[in-house]
């Protein structure tokens, strides 16, 4: 069985107790630090040997042109891709001449820590060098989450038995050579050299610092990288500072003593600009590099604590029978906390900033499985996330425009805005986004009863892809309102009539619209929409037409869906997964094969509109046809197994979820860590065996653990409370840490919560033999009672 075992199983850390090579492009996804702003991966500290050296700045792309074979009108000819932005990573190591490097002399000790409550990436390494001399190199990382433009290393080094004559040099580069990936459509397009360079300088003295600007030649951004030092080290020291259009380089040469140390901080500032000048921007990063000095590196290091403890306050998830999950469901709210934490007004991509996968794009991941972790545990940041969406409107009701349409049409996958999905069928046809931006939207609402939010960011947005769905889809003769030629979430099905998914989102968003119009009917007014506009949103919601296969007592997830043939399992390969590499789009597209839940994620979204019977049936149905070759399907399909009692197939998918990058569960974790799959290992926990949903009426739980768990407690904000569930097999306790009492149901029966625990029982659940997956395709069991608690 693969295990997490590259990362140890602590529960609050992840360590790497050799340097494996093979899998170093992974380890530098899963060891990436990011505060949203910066993300830097987990690249040594001497810059190689490397997977892909990269360091991302928050909406920092380039453009690249998007031909076509055969065009079409409406089809976007430029595309957007992250750029690895200036290193200021780099610290190399020369050893009585013999540079520092694993791959040469020999490796006594390498160790390297994630540590998810301090916030750093610890390294420790004993070499010896080809000639013999020892030294123990011990650096530490930080990507600041309290001051967003900083970055800071702690590099020491000491010699081990003699004294030996050392250099540091601590570097800025640019345009550093990047390995292509070619024949995965879900990697990133390699751009050659991206960075021009506009102005450097190097200044030694008591504080040597170096700067670097460049500007990207087609999408027309600048950006500034400096660093500042404090060098500690023997009194007999030369010290340089050197600069080159790509390069700025500090060079410490000194000779130390055995057991003593030779040791910098680099404080590393970044910002990017499309409006500002390279003076203002220099100004930007050296104003924030002498901030961070004041700080200090202590000072940097007790703040992101700090930051992180109130964090986990409000959002820790303890996991009691399986370690494993412990760590992982740890690991997975510290890098969607990183990912959004200092975005700011900016999107938070599939990969956050720890790679280039998907081009550095972002979809309704975001919306769908990140923002709902975010919006109870940092719903700052969620609502950051979806101002961008506001702030983006002027673009998506552009594309409304070119495609025909009223209101907004979000792109499919974007940086800065514009639809980049050259793919239309698997792109632009996905409307589905738009309604998952508005439940977003209003769950953020209800989580938070944030009024200025409500007014400034909900309301266009929802006024907008109401008009969308008002335009998008149309009353039939018998007054039913269809949705036709749209593709929902399973990629596997394209540009189908009335997705039922697509339909129950486009009705609770057309509700939603309606009902915030009416509430904040003088704001309502200044965007035009009218009495009769908001009535007519209602009316569509009212009318949506949601198909159902009465012969089968399931619902399709499209008109027809049922007609079509079965894919053929049985004779499809282990290796032919996923599909989409190994057959044509056409085949897959006429028959029964489902890449990602569709239909059960509507279950979960909109489990209002379905009975408990149709529930269990569908989710039957579907199982026998869903091949997960999307890392968006497991969380989900863990959540509905829950739900409807397939308590031990939900643990299956939940460890699928929660171990997609630690165990590299789909082989490209090396390219960016799976974003919305990490968050779904939350939402397993929280809404599968937690139960937890909520609506209008406040939050409910429907608690049950499968037999592999001992116990669950999370911790969660909301409406200015933090929540803290624990879960047993037999009952369940609910408190409050923080916040006035708060009203809440415990499996139907309404509760309220208070400073006091209070303890209900967890009734039966009545057993029912769990469904088939297609041929090959069953997750990996987990049955763990790793430890006693109770
Ligand atoms: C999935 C999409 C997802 C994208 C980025 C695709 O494989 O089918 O639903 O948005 O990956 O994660």
């Amino acid at each position: 069985m693969i295990t997490n075992e590259p990362y140890g199983a602590e529960p609050w850390s992840l360590t790497e107790s050799s340097l494996n090579l093979d899998m170093i492009a992974q380890s530098e996804s899963v060891f990436a630090l990011s505060n949203g702003h910066i993300g830097l991966r987990g690249n040594l500290d001497e810059g190689e040997p490397n997977g892909l050296p990269g360091t991302y700045l928050n909406s920092v792309y380039e453009d690249r042109p998007l031909p076509y074979a055969e065009a079409g009108y409406g089809f976007p000819d430029t595309g957007q891709t992250v750029i690895n932005i200036t290193n200021g990573k780099i610290i190399r190591l020369l050893v009585d001449d013999e540079p520092f490097d694993i791959r040469y002399g020999t490796v006594r000790e390498h160790t390297r820590t994630l540590d998810l409550r301090a916030g750093t990436l610890t390294r420790n390494v004993v070499w010896t060098s080809p000639a013999g001399h020892t030294v123990k190199v011990s650096s530490v990382r930080l990507v600041s989450l309290t001051q967003r433009a900083i970055a800071a290393f702690s590099y020491t080094v000491t010699p081990v038995d003699e004294p030996l004559r050392l250099v540091l040099m601590s570097e800025l580069v640019a345009n550093e050579d990047i390995p292509t990936a070619a024949g995965d459509p879900r990697a990133a397009a390699a751009l050659a050299k991206p960075l021009v360079s506009e102005d450097h300088m190097a200044v030694d003295g008591g504080k040597p610092r170096a700067f670097l600007v460049h500007t990207t030649r087609s999408s027309g951004l600048r950006i500034a990288a400096a660093m500042h030092h404090d060098i500690h080290g023997p009194e007999r020291m030369s010290v340089q500072s050197e600069s080159f259009p790509d390069l700025g380089r500090l060079m410490i040469a000194a000779e130390v003593p055995a057991g003593e140390e030779l040791r910098i901080v680099k404080y590393v500032g970044y910002g990017w600009s499309a409006e500002r000048s390279r003076p203002a921007l220099v100004d930007q990063v050296s104003g924030a590099l002498a901030a961070a000095q004041l700080t200090g590196w202590d000072g940097l290091l007790a703040e992101q604590r700090a930051y992180l403890d109130d964090f986990w306050e409000g959002a820790d998830v303890e996991v009691h029978g399986d370690v494993e999950i412990q760590q992982a469901v740890r690991f997975g709210l510290f890098h969607i906390l990183q990912a959004g934490a200092r975005a700011e007004h900016r999107p938070i991509p599939a990969k956050g900033l720890t790679g280039t996968g998907y081009d550095g794009h972002t979809f309704w991941d975001t919306e769908a499985f990140v923002l709902p972790v975010l919006t109870y545990t940092k719903p700052e940041a969620a609502a950051d996330a979806l101002s961008w969406r506001s702030n983006t409107l002027p673009i998506a009701r552009d594309h409304a425009r070119e495609l025909g349409l009223a209101g907004a049409a979000y792109a499919w996958r974007t940086i800065h805005g514009e639809e980049c999905s050259g793919y239309w069928p698997a792109g632009t046809a996905a409307f589905h986004i738009n309604a998952d931006i508005a439940e977003a939207v209003v769950k953020y609402c209800s989580a938070t009863q944030d009024a200025e939010f409500e007014r400034e960011v909900a309301l266009p947005i929802l006024v907008e892809t109401a008009r969308l769905w008002r335009s998008l889809g149309q009353h039939d003769g018998d007054g039913k309102f269809r949705i036709e030629g749209v593709t929902g979430p399973d990629e596997y099905s394209a540009v189908k009539d009335n997705n039922v998914f697509t339909n129950l989102m486009a009705q609770a968003n057309l509700t939603a619209a309606a009902d915030l119009a009416t509430k904040l009917s003088d704001e309502a007014r200044k965007l035009d929409v009218s009495t009769e506009e908001a009535a007519a949103w209602r009316d569509a919601a009212a009318d949506m037409y949601i198909p159902y296969d009465e012969r089968l007592g399931v619902h399709p997830q499209h008109d027809g869906f049922t007609n079509y043939a079965r894919w053929d399992f049985e004779v499809t390969s282990p290796e032919h997964y996923p599909l989409l590499l190994h057959y044509p789009y056409f085949q897959l597209y006429r028959k029964q094969v489902v890449k990602q839940a569709d239909l059960v994620l509507a279950m979960q979204m909109r489990g209002d509109a379905f009975t408990p019977e149709q529930k269990l049936r569908n989710f039957d149905y579907y199982e026998a046809l869903t091949v997960r070759d999307s890392s968006l399907s497991a969380c989900t399909q863990a959540v509905m197994a829950a739900e409807v009692g397939h308590l031990d197939l939900a643990y299956d998918y939940l460890a699928e979820a929660a171990f997609m990058d630690l165990q590299d569960r789909e082989h490209n974790t090396r390219d960016g860590l799976h974003i919305a799959s990490l968050a779904g290992a939350w939402t397993a926990l929280v809404s599968g065996f937690g139960g937890m949903r909520t609506g209008p009426d406040g939050l409910s739980f429907v608690p049950r653990l499968p037999p592999g768990l001992a116990r669950l407690t999370f911790r969660m904000r909301y409406r200015g409370r933090i929540l803290m569930v624990n879960v047993r097999h037999h009952d369940a306790s609910y408190r409050l840490l923080a916040g006035d009492p708060l009203p809440i149901t415990h499996h139907g029966n309404p509760v309220t919560v208070g400073p006091d625990m209070i303890t209900h029982d967890i009734p039966p659940i009545k057993s029912r033999p769990a469904p088939a997956q297609p041929s090959g395709r069953a997750p990996q069991p987990r049955k763990t009672i790793g430890d006693s608690g109770s």
